[in-house]
């Protein structure tokens, strides 16, 4: 992916900051692509998208217990003699804003998301593109609710990511159940139900899994998404995990429907989990042939020579109306030149115009796969991209 990268004008690394991206337009342009799509599911399934501070001062991690457990991994910031962390992750934040004003059963679930830039120190020999950073989003959320809508939550957890994965081309996904691990927070009763409500949520779903035992989070039992790509490779993404822990460690609670306070249970989920990961998982997968609605510019149109101009910005007229992002490639270089330019910098398709296109109005088109159709009419083109 780091090479495509390069060949199709994505991003860039440099060494003033080591595990951190340099976006470049044609990158930007997918990154935000994605975001929109994820934002879009938040809105229909009753998510509220908020955004916290990067800077928080550190005497609100010792209370997480990240300063305790993960402190070697936290960068941090000096100013006004006081201690600030940059987030590592989002959780702590959502709890802030879950505590601001005084909630009501009525209230959950309450679901909170956030495009959260988090950072994390790893060491130098360790960075690996975009796969391994030490900056990056995550499509974070947290799900506030009673213990009895934990099953119907993680349930329309589970039916979204697999309708997300799908649709950025990935089939083969395997979820793994992670247990108890020996240094844990939580009555073995709460675990007991917490893992049985999973195991029961997986085995209703016929969706196949494995047990991971042992692996859980010290705060509580996951589900993890596994995708495998073109390759056969298999790569980590999304998570649901149960948290009966950190909400009372930060002082989360709302009024059950007896008037008594209550602590409710936190879920941890994300589907892409880092974006940049999954940018990176996505270019893998694809060769870099990213789905059409990723793409920034999807058609170069090319005359053959400059007489064939004219009729170029017609078919670019034509595209635009129709929702299509084109150009024109109006160079006078040699069209084989072009082509090959275009197929390595990944454009999806390429509109040549000659003589015999003018002639009988039509365009012929080449496909970075290898596509080739000859005298199509525009129409015909655009019908056949729609909706890709
Ligand atoms: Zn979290």
């Amino acid at each position: 992916h780091k090479r495509i990268g390069e060949q199709a004008d994505l991003f860039h690394f440099q060494s003033e900051a080591p595990g951190m991206v340099f976006w470049h337009p044609k990158g930007w342009y997918a990154y935000q692509a994605m975001i929109r799509y994820v934002r879009d599911y938040y809105v229909d399934n009753g998510y509220q998208e908020i955004n916290t501070p990067m800077l928080i001062d550190c005497t609100l991690w010792e209370k997480s217990g990240h300063w305790d457990k993960f402190q070697e991994n936290m960068f941090g910031v000096e100013s006004d003699k006081r201690h600030y962390a940059i987030k590592p992750m989002n959780c702590p934040g959502h709890i802030q804003v879950f505590n601001d004003n005084l909630k009501s059963y009525r209230d959950l679930p309450y679901r909170l998301a956030e495009f959260g830039t988090c950072h994390r120190y790893e060491p130098s020999g360790t960075l690996q593109g975009l796969m391994r950073l030490r900056a990056f989003v995550q499509d974070d959320g947290h799900i506030f609710c009673s213990e009895d809508q934990i099953e119907s939550e993680v349930m329309a957890f589970i039916d979204h990511a697999l309708a997300v994965y799908k649709h950025f081309g990935f089939d083969d996904v395997m979820i793994r159940l992670s247990t108890r691990p020996e240094k844990r927070v939580g009555t073995d009763a709460i675990w007991d139900h917490s893992e049985a409500v999973l195991e029961k949520i997986l085995n209703d779903s016929k969706l196949d899994w494995e047990l991971a035992e042992g692996e859980g989070a010290f705060y509580g039992p996951k589900l993890e998404f596994n995708l495998k790509d073109s390759l056969s490779r298999i790569w980590q993404c999304g998570t649901v995990q149960l948290d009966f822990s950190m909400p009372e460690r930060l002082g989360a609670s709302y009024i059950n429907q007896a008037g008594e306070k209550t602590i409710p249970v936190m879920l941890h989920r994300a589907i892409l989990g880092s974006l940049e990961r999954f940018f990176g998982i996505v270019v893998e997968n694809t060769g870099g042939w990213l789905p059409l609605w990723m793409v920034e510019t999807q058609v170069v149109v090319s005359g053959i020579t400059d007489k064939h101009l004219p009729y170029c910005d017609t078919i670019l007229e034509l595209l635009k109306a129709a929702g299509v992002r084109a150009r024109i490639d109006a160079r006078s270089e040699k069209i084989g030149y072009k082509i090959r330019e275009h197929t390595l910098a990944r454009v999806p398709y390429l509109i040549i115009i000659g003589d015999q296109e003018v002639e009988n109005k039509t365009i012929s088109v080449r496909g970075g796969k290898g596509e080739k159709y000859d005298g199509i009419s525009c129409e015909e083109f655009i019908s056949m991209i729609l909706g890709k």
